[in-house]
């Protein structure tokens, strides 16, 4: 019989595989992933009270010393939101030829994908580094930056605050029961501005994990990996968490998708198929389209 390997070491984050039980004496197969974040507090030079911080675009806001509460609490909610987004979203279904995950009652069982924070006070190639600012104005916002293994990115006490954000809404999303499954598909092509919420921190852990933008292969988002396109032309990629919303698709589990490879040689990527866990996990985040 196959067997999975329990640890793996990553380039950007770690990951493990338990049998556990997460719902009272149902066990299932997890694999988390482990991500180590370096939250670095960013405060005024020493003898004054503010500093204008600058984002990636350059714009600046008026930024004040950190206080211990709220610093607690920007830690904390930094991971809270990024569990509420990510977790006991999505499910890896094994392929036939891979028996690793199988119960001792002789089941064959999916595996289902969760996300741990590691906040760590020290930089290291595996460890993704963010300044975080904390604004004077509570209406103030800089562009939230994930940054990258080697460049620090930033954040600010403002972005624990959904975001709204106009987009377009091309093909609205219908969901249709096909042969017993819910199918998302496009209908009519009403084109127009709407108004999308997002929270934004979420959305920069989904690029912490390796994700890019929901239409990032669109030609004029490769020329510009903000540009308003890659956030979404299509309705169902602007209500997207890595597109101007909060809610998953099934592609969003590719971090995991790709991992578990590497915890069951000798399958491949194309071997995996994921899923949606449930229905709650399926309908997360659709309220993040607000109004025209
Ligand atoms: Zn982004």
């Amino acid at each position: 019989m196959a067997n999975y390997t329990y640890r793996y070491y990553g380039n950007d984050f770690d990951s493990r595989i338990d049998y556990q039980d997460l719902t009272m004496r149902i066990y299932d197969y997890v694999m988390t992933l482990m991500l180590r974040v370096w939250l670095r507090q960013e405060n005024p030079p020493p003898g004054k009270d503010q500093f204008q911080a600058i984002d990636s675009d350059g714009k600046t806001a008026a930024a004040v010393k950190w206080g211990d509460d709220e610093w607690e609490q920007f830690k904390k909610e930094f991971k809270r939101q990024a569990y509420a987004a990510w977790n006991n979203a999505f499910v890896l279904i094994p392929p036939a030829n891979f028996d690793g995950f199988i119960d001792p009652k002789g089941e064959r069982r999916n595996v289902i994908c969760f996300l741990e924070i590691q906040l760590v006070d020290a930089g290291s190639p595996s460890v993704h580094t963010v300044d975080v600012v904390r604004l004077a104005d509570p209406k103030a916002s800089l562009r939230p930056n994930a940054g990258l293994p080697k460049t620090p990115g930033q954040f600010s006490s403002n972005d624990l605050k959904p975001n709204r954000i106009e987009g377009p809404y091309r093909q609205p999303i219908q969901y249709r029961k096909v042969n017993g499954k819910i199918r998302v598909s496009g209908g009519d092509s009403r084109d127009g501005l709407y108004t999308w919420e997002q929270h934004p921190l979420p959305h920069e852990v989904g690029h912490m994990l390796g994700l890019q933008h929901s239409n990032g292969n669109a030609a004029a988002c490769k020329r510009d990996e903000n540009s308003a396109p890659c956030y979404g032309v299509l309705g169902s990629d602007s209500i997207n968490i890595m597109g101007r919303g909060d809610a998953l698709d099934v592609r969003d589990a590719e971090p995991w998708r790709k991992r578990i490879v590497q915890h069951t040689p000798p399958t491949c990527l194309k071997d995996w198929r994921a899923d949606f866990v449930s229905n709650e996990a399926r309908l997360r985040g659709l309220w993040s389209l607000r109004s025209k």
